[in-house]
């Protein structure tokens, strides 16, 4: 397996990182998870987009442009001659020394690893999942914005063992005053009354690009929809609850906190997305040769 890494295409074992890189050290970076479908990297140009954004957001240079970023992933993926893979493009601050100070960095690390995707079991999207409320909040926006996608992914780790520990695999994350905020890898929709309902992501959420997917989406297929502020209570209470995430893409919501959802089953809507999602995979995004 090859990995691009600071410029150079590098087997695997070889691709080695600074114990002095701030990525490491501090969790001073950012970056993307993306997935390709039958050589074509699904919304690309968006994902690219995000990571730029993001890195604005921590004053963190990249050094190159976005149309060479879209390069070194489509050549990395061709190394590798992947048709349906994903994508990890993750970019540090550099190497530092034991200070905070990112001026003592002076070059970006930049790497992209492309390998195999791991999903969901597919009983999961017949079924649907169960999930819990975690305990460990959402980062406060004025402390660490979640919708910057950064290398500082401890409280969503903290969820995810809350996830574990009552043996599910997902878990809600709050904010601090209690809103629902999404979960420690996708972002949560709920169905009510036949509209679709998500969580603003300036409350604290990522601005995922398969929640923009189905926003998109729901548009096409006049489904009325809205963002606004939702509470445990509206959860409990919705129709259909489904996550959505570059890894997930689109699953259901059966059971949350040991409470049944709607009809205990993935619902009607929900169904209709997951179908509607399969084929904007096919053509929503980048192709390439392999
Ligand atoms: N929220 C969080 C915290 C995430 O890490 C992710 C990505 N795994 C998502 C939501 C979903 O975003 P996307 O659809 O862009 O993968």
């Amino acid at each position: 397996m090859k990995i691009y890494l600071n410029g150079k295409l590098v087997d695997y074992k070889k691709a080695h990182i600074s114990v002095f890189d701030h990525g490491l050290l501090y969790g001073d970076g950012v970056f993307e998870g993306i997935r390709t479908y039958d050589a074509l990297v699904f919304r690309l140009k968006e994902h690219i987009d995000r990571l730029y954004k993001s890195a604005d957001a921590i004053e963190l240079k990249i050094p190159m442009t976005k149309m060479k970023m879209i390069e070194v992933v489509l050549r990395t993926l061709k190394a590798n001659r992947l048709k349906n893979s994903y994508i990890r493009l993750v970019v540090t601050r550099g190497i530092g020394d034991l200070g905070l100070d990112p001026r003592k960095c002076s070059k970006p690390t930049v790497f992209v690893i492309t390998h195999k995707i791991d999903l969901y079991p597919k009983e999961f999207y017949q079924k649907g999942l169960q999930i819990v409320t975690a305990t460990t909040k959402r980062n406060f926006p004025q402390a660490l914005d979640p919708r910057i996608k950064s290398l500082n992914y401890l409280s969503n780790i903290l969820a995810k063992i809350d996830a574990i520990k009552s043996g599910t695999e997902e878990a809600i994350m709050l904010t601090y005053d209690d809103y629902v905020a999404e979960c420690t890898g996708d972002n949560i929709f709920i169905v009510k009354d036949c509209g679709l309902v998500t969580p603003p992501v300036n409350i604290g959420a990522l601005e995922g690009i398969t929640r923009d997917a189905v926003i998109i989406l729901s548009r096409k297929m006049e489904i009325p929809f809205c963002e606004r502020l939702l509470k445990m209570d509206d959860v409990y209470n919705a129709d259909e609850v489904f996550l959505t995430g570059t890894a997930a893409e689109i699953i259901p919501v059966v059971k949350i906190d040991e409470r049944r959802i709607g009809s205990g089953k993935p619902g009607a809507l929900t169904l209709r997305l997951m179908t509607e999602f399969k084929s904007l995979t096919k053509t929503d995004g980048v192709r390439y040769a392999v």
